[in-house]
């Protein structure tokens, strides 16, 4: 994030356009410094994206290298415990934080060795797991596995109440919440000076700064600036059973099969990545596929008893990091989108990373990385 393009003068008041996790976010950390916020969804808060996921906070397993992308997972999972303590303080909704542990099962000799060399950098709470403890624990597990890291660390929530807890606790600030209807432009005080949004029902929002955080239609919006900022949708599926007997209490991981133990009792299964458009579509071959993945994990699924099946789509970048910050040569307005598949994760950082950025206070130095203006080249301006 760029400090030296930070706001002068702490704004009186603030625009937050999209209402899911991290847009929310913002808007709560505004709010609590008693600044006034105003939030405009399209929908409703936090269905998007942010209700379609299964809510695991997976720093580690989400993390390849030691890197900055790292760094933000892993201080945001820090902050977890707090925020949550707050937030349901402050609500009176329960968010299901559960510490539960993950385990990244792998398949092949090759996957071993990768995630040996990452239990060596990443981390000290990882722990290599043979087959013998992993069928010991987990007697439920398919006899396939050759081993596995257990993160310690690595919990969940729901996604659903935490997005529920936000938006009553936006509504105990008195944060305007303006939902079902689109902002389809921005206003401006200078040819470069952002001060305010037009809604599609012929409404105006003025304010001294305006938030993105419109998920993988982000960059829909940045098109009446000009720019194309390379955001797009990454459709994300899952499925939810009610498995006959306890099947894990742990999230079971690979690269394209989660499975998330829940307490009610029942498991959601996902598959983070399947390339699509802005349709969200759903067929019966993606679904049996991921369920072929997830019965070779745990056979016990097989004749679970199944609930539901939803997509989303989740907003990736091209190098698969958040864009955080200001535009070079734009005012009052902040971007803060393409969190991809750990948005519930990175939700408690970017709402303090943005807000300290734009209240020109410090933020840790490799927010920098996140910059939008790392795409520069991409990026068209009229
Ligand atoms: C199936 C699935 C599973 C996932 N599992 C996990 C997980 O386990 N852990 C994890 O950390 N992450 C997970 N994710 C990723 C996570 O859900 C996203 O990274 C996160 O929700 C992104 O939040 P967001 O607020 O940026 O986007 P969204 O939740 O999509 O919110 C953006 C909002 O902006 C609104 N909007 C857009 N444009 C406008 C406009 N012009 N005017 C008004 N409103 C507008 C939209 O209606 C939308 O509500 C998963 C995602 C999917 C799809």
């Amino acid at each position: 994030m760029n400090n030296e393009l930070s706001f002068a003068s702490i704004p009186e008041s603030v625009l937050v356009i999209g209402g899911g996790i991290i847009g929310c976010s913002i808007a709560y950390e505004f709010a609590k410094r008693g600044i006034q916020v105003s939030i405009v969804e399209r929908g409703q808060i936090g269905h998007e994206a942010t209700s379609a996921a299964a809510g695991i906070l997976a720093a580690h397993a989400d993390s390849i290298v030691s890197d900055e992308f790292w760094q933000l997972l892993k201080d945001s999972q820090n902050m977890f415990q707090d925020w949550k303590h707050q937030l349901e303080t402050f609500s009176d909704v329960h968010i299901n934080y559960e510490e539960r542990g993950i385990i990244r099962l792998c398949y092949e000799e090759k996957e071993e060795l990768w995630l040996r060399q990452k239990i060596a950098t990443l981390s000290s709470d990882s722990v290599w797991r043979s087959k013998d403890e992993l069928t010991h624990e987990i007697p439920t597990i398919g006899e396939h596995v050759l081993g596995g890291v257990e993160w310690a660390s690595d919990h969940q929530v729901n996604p659903h109440q935490l997005a529920l807890a936000l938006r009553v606790a936006l509504q105990k600030y008195n944060v305007k919440i303006f939902e079902g209807v689109e902002a389809t432009s921005f206003t401006t005080s200078s040819p470069r000076t952002i001060d305010g949004a037009r809604l599609a029902d012929g409404r105006t929002i003025k304010a001294n700064h305006v938030v993105i955080a419109g998920g993988a239609w982000t960059g829909n919006l940045l098109k009446s600036l000009g720019w194309t900022l390379p955001i797009h949708p990454v459709q994300g599926q899952c499925y939810q059973v009610r498995p006959k007997i306890s099947l894990t209490s742990r999230i079971l991981y690979t690269q394209n099969c989660h499975i998330v133990p829940k307490s009610d009792g029942t498991v959601i299964v996902g598959q983070p990545q399947q390339h699509s458009g802005f349709e969200k579509k759903l067929t019966i071959e993606s679904i049996t596929s991921l369920h072929d993945q997830a019965v070779s994990i745990l056979p016990g699924l097989k004749d679970a008893e199944f609930i539901r099946s939803w997509v989303g789509l989740q907003p990736a970048t091209p190098d698969g990091w958040p864009i955080l910050g200001q535009m070079v040569g734009y005012g009052g307005l902040t971007i803060a989108s393409g969190h991809f598949k750990t948005g519930i994760l990175l939700a408690p950082i970017t709402g303090k990373a943005v807000v300290a950025s734009i209240l020109n206070e410090p933020v840790p130095a490799y927010c920098a990385r996140f910059s939008p203006n790392r795409f520069e080249a991409t990026v068209l301006r009229k």
